[in-house]
């Protein structure tokens, strides 16, 4: 296994990519090119499975090719979890949808900046396994298109300075409210409150 750890104390972050297929050509490098925060743990694993595509949001995913990261995530509790996933560019509209969420009962993505998506993690794994407070993200990244791998590459160097999932709101909220509003009523639904 390739877990490397940066740093050390909390906040603990978690980045993982390479999850499943061939994401790992677009994403693993993503990772492996972020230096170490200046506070606090990063915590990387570029590639989980090069193994077929099984969906995260497949109840087998975490149990099986995906139990390397419920083993990290029972082990280290991270306070802030990302996973950086990759998507072809016919699925865009698919992935953004507002009707998404009765289709698949997950919210559609918000568009960043450079066709990067945003958006929760499969409820396989945030529920199961992370405490309410924890931030836990998606990044999509378009697949064989540099300049969305390097927005991506941006936002993941915020996150990994951010303490709390509160900080990264507070940055959501000042460049990107619509989206930071979204991800909150999202969030809020996730949980009935
Ligand atoms: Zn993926």
């Amino acid at each position: 296994m390739l877990l490397k750890i940066y740093g050390k104390g909390r906040p603990f972050r978690l980045f993982v990519a390479g999850l499943h297929g061939q994401e790992w050509q677009d994403t693993s490098d993503v990772l492996l090119n972020i230096e170490r925060p200046s506070s606090g743990t990063l915590a990387i694993l570029p590639v989980v499975s090069r193994g077929k595509y099984i969906s995260t949001l497949d109840g087998d995913f975490y149990k099986g090719m995906g139990k390397l990261i419920v083993d990290v995530v029972e082990e280290c509790q991270p306070d802030i979890y990302v996973e950086l996933h990759s998507y072809s560019s016919e699925n865009f509209h698919k992935l953004v949808s507002s009707t998404r969420i009765n289709e698949i009962g997950v919210p559609g993505f918000s568009v960043l900046e450079n066709n990067v998506l945003m958006g929760s993690v499969s409820p396989h794994i945030r529920r199961d396994h992370f405490p309410v407070e924890a931030l836990c993200l998606t990044f999509e990244i378009e697949r064989l298109d540099q300049s969305s791998k390097e927005f991506a590459a941006k936002m993941l160097r915020v996150v990994k300075e951010c303490r709390s999932r509160d900080g990264f709101i507070e940055y959501m909220m000042e460049r990107y409210p619509n989206v930071a509003k979204k991800a909150i009523e999202d969030y809020k639904k996730f949980y009935g409150s």
